[in-house]
């Protein structure tokens, strides 16, 4: 090898080294791909392009800095607010179940940190997010405007009611606990479109349902038992 390309060669690896910056991103694509084998892949998610966008996404920008080091981990995190930020292997089986395709247009109630919309948004065309607490609408439009998300658009109000304006949507994911489907969601869902929600008792488990509109008709399928916030306002009152 010729010395002066060795000598670049070298000199990059020693810059990467001493540049704390670059090098704690590589530490997270590390985690990330751990993360991928162990409790993505590893638990069973066979779809290639969920696989592919969530060892992409940078879900350690998507908690609070102190936090950031517990990012791929196994388990739900806090956002602040008393919310939290789902495991990553719920966010991919929830996004496998809805079997996307990237000219999809989806409603995501519950924008929280943002997560699971940004894992969306970079499968989906378009991705409209509701969130009923100002705060955390408020950072997650500054998150996505930071990160060039651009085809999230956010809406601080009660998602029970949906985003009519932009209805019908392909696929509407709701990433906190109810005991009742809301009805406007199911109205602003198109014909062969797929929901899902975790259904059950706000106060302890749920089970991750998915609904297939299909000529006026619910297909229902019960997933998976897990543990949601609960969606609150409209959805809180009505039983
Ligand atoms: N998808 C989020 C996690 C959501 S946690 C992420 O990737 O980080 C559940 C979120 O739903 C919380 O932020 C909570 O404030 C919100 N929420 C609860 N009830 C709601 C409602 N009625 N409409 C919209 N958002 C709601």
């Amino acid at each position: 090898m010729h010395p002066l390309i060795r000598t670049i060669i070298m000199s990059f690896f020693i810059l990467s080294w001493l540049s704390p910056g670059v090098h704690a991103e590589d530490q997270y694509a590390l985690k990330r791909g751990t993360m991928i084998e162990r409790d993505i892949k590893g638990r069973g998610i066979k779809d290639k392009k969920v696989l592919e966008v969530m060892a992409k996404v940078p879900r350690h920008l998507f908690v609070d800095p102190a936090l950031r080091g517990k990012a791929y981990e196994d388990y739900p995190l806090p956002i602040g607010e008393g919310q939290t930020i789902s495991q990553p292997y719920i966010v991919a089986f929830m996004t496998e179940a809805l079997r996307l395709k990237p000219t999809d247009r989806v409603l995501e109630i519950g924008t929280g940190s943002g997560y699971q919309a940004a894992v969306l948004a970079e499968i989906v065309k378009e991705v409209y997010s509701i969130e009923i607490r100002k705060p955390l609408a408020e950072d997650a439009r500054t998150r996505f405007r930071n990160l060039g998300y651009k085809y999230i658009h956010v809406k601080h109000d009660d998602g029970y009611y949906g985003w009519e304006k932009h209805a019908p949507f392909d696929a509407i994911i709701v990433t906190a606990a109810a005991n009742h489907i809301p009805t406007p969601l199911i109205k602003q869902l198109r014909e062969g479109g797929r929901l899902i929600i975790p259904l059950g008792s706000t106060l302890y488990y749920q089970t991750l349902t998915l609904v297939t509109k299909k000529k006026g008709d619910l297909d229902v399928a019960q997933l998976l038992p897990v543990a949601f916030v609960p969606m609150v306002g409209e959805a809180g009152k009505k039983k």
